[in-house]
């Protein structure tokens, strides 16, 4: 007989299980709450505009490809690839820095700013790209079961790595701040600050500078909807509107989800809701980790999201643009130690219609604006509105343009919006950092330990934040429910 699974959620990590549930012969249905698939990757169209609601940077192609390779199929299947030149552009308050799409034209621009830098980058990524082999071969395809499955023969080479920190080892080779902003940055997206980031994941930098910035046709959106039609041709069943209210659970094994107030039966459940959540739904006698437990954990930031559709194409931009025109040790402190709204915040600037002329109307400019901030704060309309003023000012002084006579329209999304939309804990965005202690085995686990049968994933588990971890997140789960069921 056929073994039901329910998965809660339908964001990058619910779509990779479901399709390798599929795969390997269970019955699947998905259920996510909201009237629209794809979790924090949602997509906003307005007034001819389309936005990516969260994710925009399409790095590791690799991961993607293999993806699509375990069910026979490419990327190209579904959707086109562009490799992005340049990849993005740095604003400085006194100058900007323009990543190319090769390491020879990245090496002209270090050079530019710091003579001699550029030999010192080719044997940092040179080093970046063992890692990246090691991480991405060995080290993120472990369930994190055990602190043994870190120690193979290329990790116990590299041990120091984990005991470093990226900023110490960016800062031993670069003397430059905007070198090494340009170098530290790539690490946020795993949710810490450089200073709390073991140097082994510089393969960020080899992801970055090695293998570049891509964009698929249409916004990042294309990626959801492929794994969605994925999904269904191998049989998944989708269900939105479908809040799940409930993980019953019977003689200490799940029996099933409650939706809408209908019982679903299953003979297993996954999670891929935000784990924190997800254990809400469980009597409290089934839950694993305490309050407690996820109050002390290093979360992600959150994030300050503008949509804004401009009536004309904006000058001297890039598709990608990052404004570190102020101080970058001061807004991450503001977001780690002491958490505040940001006095004086860097932010990232998104235009897709620059190289994706179909996202915006002819002559119109999409653009999507983010500020990182620490989950947990205050979050007011007035507080949006202040910040909004505050980065159109800036963005307009680094541009040298004038912008805000021509938004046509502004839609905000902040931290209510994290936890009312995707039940995000404290509203974060991307999820739990990956510090050392919060690496591999010391992450929340896949498989639950109270109730037989429940499985958990996404970007909360194994391996951590982002898109591809999270396609690797479910393919670690779908392997293990195969294992014990
Ligand atoms: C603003 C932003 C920018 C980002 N930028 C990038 C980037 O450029 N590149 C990158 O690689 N990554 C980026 N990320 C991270 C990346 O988007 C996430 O790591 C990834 O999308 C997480 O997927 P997930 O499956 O773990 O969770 P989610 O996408 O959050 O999916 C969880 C789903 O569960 C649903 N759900 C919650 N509770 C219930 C319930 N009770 N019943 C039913 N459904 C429920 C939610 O609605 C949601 O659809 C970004 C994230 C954000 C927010």
């Amino acid at each position: 007989m056929q073994k039901k699974v329910a998965i809660i959620g339908s964001g990058f990590s619910s779509l990779s299980a479901a399709c390798y549930l599929s795969k390997l012969g269970y019955g699947v249905t998905v259920f996510e709450k909201n009237e629209t698939i794809g979790g924090r990757a949602r997509q906003l169209v307005r007034e001819g505009f389309t936005f990516d609601m969260g994710p925009s940077w399409y790095w590791m192609p690799d991961i993607f490809d293999k993806f699509f390779a375990d069910f026979g199929k490419k990327t190209s299947d579904f959707y086109h690839l562009d490799k992005l030149d340049p990849a993005y552009k740095i604003f400085f308050s006194d100058d900007s820095i323009t990543i190319g799409d090769s390491m020879e034209k990245i090496c002209q621009e270090f050079e530019r700013i710091e003579k001699g830098s550029s030999e010192h980058l080719v044997e940092f990524i040179s080093k970046a790209q063992e890692n990246y082999d090691i991480a991405i071969n060995k080290v993120v395809l472990r369930p994190g079961l055990s602190p043994f499955e870190l120690v193979t023969k290329e990790t116990i080479l590299k041990v120091d790595q984990f005991f470093k920190t990226i900023r110490g080892e960016v800062r031993k080779r670069f003397k430059n701040p905007k070198l090494i902003a340009s170098l530290e940055f790539p690490v946020l997206f795993l949710g810490a600050k450089p200073s709390k980031t073991p140097a082994f994941y510089s393969f960020m930098n080899f992801a970055d500078f090695g293998l570049g910035t891509w964009h698929p046709k249409g916004g990042m959106y294309e990626i959801i909807s492929a794994m969605a039609n994925l999904a269904e041709e191998l049989g998944v069943t989708i269900c939105t509107n479908a809040p799940v209210e409930k993980i019953r659970v019977k003689d200490n094994s799940t029996i099933g989800i409650t939706t809408n107030g209908s019982p679903f039966d299953a003979d297993i459940v996954l999670s891929g809701a935000d784990y924190h959540h997800s254990e809400t739904l469980l009597d409290a006698e089934y839950r694993q980790y305490s309050e407690a437990y996820w109050d002390h954990k290093v979360f992600a930031p959150s994030s300050l999201l503008f949509y804004v559709g401009f009536d004309k194409k904006l000058q001297n931009i890039e598709h990608h643009n990052l404004f570190f025109d102020t101080d970058f040790e001061q807004h991450t402190q503001e977001i780690y130690d002491d958490p505040k709204w940001p006095r004086e915040p860097l932010f990232y600037a998104n235009f897709p219609s620059v190289t994706d002329g179909g996202m915006a109307p002819q002559g119109c400019e999409t653009g999507f604006f983010l500020v990182p901030l620490a989950p947990g704060l205050e979050d007011t309309p007035a507080l949006r509105n202040k910040y909004f003023d505050l980065i159109m000012a800036r963005f307009e002084k680094n541009t040298l343009q004038k912008i805000t006579p021509n938004i046509m329209f502004m839609e905000s999304f902040c931290l209510k919006d994290f936890v009312e939309q995707y039940n995000a804990y404290k509203g974060n965005a991307y999820g739990m950092a990956n510090t050392l202690k919060q690496t591999a085995f010391m992450r929340p686990k896949l498989k639950s330990k109270k109730v037989k049968s429940l499985y958990f994933t996404g970007q909360l588990t194994v391996p951590g934040p982002g898109v591809p971890p999270s396609l690797i997140s479910g393919k670690l789960v779908s392997e293990l429910i195969a294992r014990f069921n």
